[in-house]
């Protein structure tokens, strides 16, 4: 029995209406990118940050898990996330409502803040109003999401985990091109590379992900794929006599 990773991106969300970074979504042409989601100018545009982000955790709040989000939460309760490793770039807590009890999110979670000064991040339901840090008394809170130009913290765990996958298990990719993490490049070539066996579900083939090192390949709607995905698991984890 292996283990299965699953490394989701913006294509698992987007089947819940999630997911659209830039154009064709209102929110983001209302909003300068480079305003409210840049680590260098943030705190210059405080109020509108936190504005930004308050919409946008309004709108992630309405959306709902689909059959792909159930079938990763489903094999997580199911075997634990020891065998069931869950890392998605996706900030929303979609993987958790449908039953995944432990995320990694590589780029941070929309529904939480943390205090500048001491770190305590805050669980945020709804609207960020402001207030004061109950560990040190900090005023100044940051959306957890990483921006532009921030370091991302959780690319150390991600590598570790990537890298400890054996012949055995199994690195399930979906919905994700690989071009802001390159998971293409870091599982590598079948010879030389990661070496578990790769699944990859995309929409459409991305110039940044080699689908002849993969050994399952759907390219089609997250949601459509999630009982062949879910099957292929299944073999993983619980085949192999
Ligand atoms: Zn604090």
């Amino acid at each position: 029995m292996g283990k299965v990773l699953f490394f989701s991106g913006a294509g698992l969300s987007a089947d819940s209406g999630l997911g659209v970074f830039r154009g064709g979504n209102g929110l983001w042409d209302k909003y300068d990118v480079n305003k409210v989601c840049s680590y260098a100018s943030w705190m210059e545009n405080y109020g509108l940050v936190h504005e930004f982000y308050n919409l946008r955790r309004s709108e992630y709040e309405k959306a709902l898990p689909n059959p792909m989000h159930a079938a990763i939460g489903r094999l997580q309760q199911k075997y634990g996330p020891e065998k069931v490793i869950v890392i998605t770039q996706n900030i929303d807590d979609l993987l958790e409502r449908a039953g995944c009890c432990e995320v990694l999110h590589v780029h941070g979670r929309v529904g939480y803040v943390f205090c500048v000064s001491c770190g305590l991040e805050i669980k945020i339901n709804g609207e960020f109003k402001g207030g004061v840090c109950e560990k040190c008394g900090g005023r100044v809170f940051k959306p957890s999401v990483v921006f532009f130009g921030e370091q991302a913290p959780s690319y150390v765990p991600m590598y570790e985990a990537v890298s400890s996958l054996t012949d055995k298990d199994m690195i399930a990719v979906i919905g994700t091109e690989g071009s802001v993490v390159p998971i293409g490049r870091i599982i590598g070539s079948r010879r030389g590379g990661v070496p578990a066996k790769r699944l990859l579900c995309n929409l459409e083939k991305s110039p940044y992900i080699n689908d002849k090192d993969f050994d399952f390949v759907f390219y089609t709607e997250a949601k459509n794929a999630a009982g062949r995905v879910e099957a292929e698991a299944e073999n993983i984890l619980g085949g192999g006599l």
